[in-house]
């Protein structure tokens, strides 16, 4: 079967359009690795058991992204890397190093002594595409490193899901890690280009207002900041450089604003506001 093991899925995200998606690109499952959160996932697995769903998460460690494949439980942020490695193997998870040269929230593999632990190095990051280097670089860093080398979309829209992906025969979880363990699996991989799209897509992104979210203290609309700053969270006090505020300099970090999002009863209002099932 072909599948994405790294996967974004937004709140208001529309399961038969989800489930449409998935049947069109030919995948018998995906991880959903959104950032601190694991209940979505489960919640996607319990409607969508036609398709096998990993539950992952994106981890936020201290020196760069880390991916958590066929966890159960949230694995903190901004823990040292070989403590998350630690933590997602503790969960009889699979630790994945994501997008090892987008530079910005990318773990500098080759600097570490002794090495880290990851199962497999993501060497194909569809989303990745546009900027060139990352995915040419990793595919040159990691030529002589024996780990399994997987390539995934790191999808933030749905209609991108499974434009790369892997294909190995497996039915279950287990079998898909131990499948990508043995290298048992094929790379798919679609190149995109620089495009008027992307830098469109990118820069639009730094100045309209965030779409889905208000500030939680005035409700105000929150506003991408072309140039970031340190920010306590109003909420947890951690000091964050940040993009995202409102109009008056309120903010609350990414971590707190997720976790509030996904609390059950506002997770299911704001479903039903969207119109989507629940
Ligand atoms: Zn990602
Ligand atoms: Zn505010
Ligand atoms: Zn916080």
């Amino acid at each position: 079967m072909r599948i994405d093991l790294h996967v974004h899925i937004k709140r208001h995200q529309s399961l038969a359009e989800l489930r449409r998606i998935l049947r069109k690109r030919n995948l018998g499952g995906i991880a959903v690795t959104n950032f601190h959160n694991v209940s979505f996932a489960y919640f996607i697995r319990e409607r969508l058991p036609e398709f096998l769903i990993i539950i992952g998460q994106e981890i936020e460690s201290s020196a760069g992204h880390i991916l958590a494949l066929g966890i159960h439980a949230l694995i903190p942020d901004r823990l040292a890397p070989q403590e998350t490695i630690h933590r997602i193997h503790a969960q009889g998870g699979f630790a994945v190093l994501p997008h090892p040269y987008l530079l910005r929230n990318s773990i500098f593999y080759h600097a570490h002594s002794p090495r880290l632990a990851f199962d497999a190095i993501e060497v194909f990051n569809w989303r990745c595409g546009p900027w060139l280097w990352p995915n040419s670089v990793a595919a040159l860093a990691f030529r002589h490193v024996q780990l399994p080398k997987i390539a995934t979309t790191d999808s933030k829209e749905a209609h991108t899901i499974g434009r790369s992906c892997i294909e190995l025969a497996a039915q279950s979880e287990a079998e898909v890690f131990a499948a990508v363990r043995a290298g048992n699996f094929i790379r798919h991989e679609e190149t995109i280009y620089p495009s008027w799209t992307c830098a469109k897509d990118y820069f639009s992104k730094l100045f309209l207002p965030h779409r889905s979210l208000v500030c939680f203290h005035c409700h105000d609309p929150l506003h991408f900041r072309p140039y970031p700053r340190k920010r306590a969270c109003m909420q947890c006090g951690y000091l964050e450089t940040m993009f995202v505020t409102c109009a008056h300099g309120h903010y609350i970090c990414s971590c707190c604003r997720t976790q509030n999002a996904f609390k059950e009863e506002a997770f299911m209002r704001f479903r039903l506001k969207r119109g989507v099932e629940v």
